[in-house]
């Protein structure tokens, strides 16, 4: 559930896109474009619960991916 305000910092939540972060099998995955509530304060991101099943089923997607390939995902050098 969306609050009206931020959970955190009370600040007023905007409806924007964002880009979502995660790890997976080692990798950084990027999904662009995600529609969600962003604190104009604080940053911080609320999402749908439907876009949270989206995020869920892609993150399933990606691992069963990186598995199912058999080698390990290329690391990224720093
Ligand atoms: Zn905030």
């Amino acid at each position: 559930m969306i609050p009206d305000r931020c959970t955190f910092c009370k600040g007023r939540l905007e409806e924007r896109k964002t880009e979502f972060i995660a790890w997976a099998g080692g990798e950084v995955v990027v999904i662009k474009d995600v529609p969600a509530y962003v604190c104009e304060q604080c940053g911080e991101a609320y999402y749908t619960p439907e876009i949270s099943q989206r995020i869920d089923g892609f993150m399933r997607d990606v691992h069963q991916k990186s598995s199912a390939s058999g080698r390990f995902p290329q690391a990224t050098c720093h």
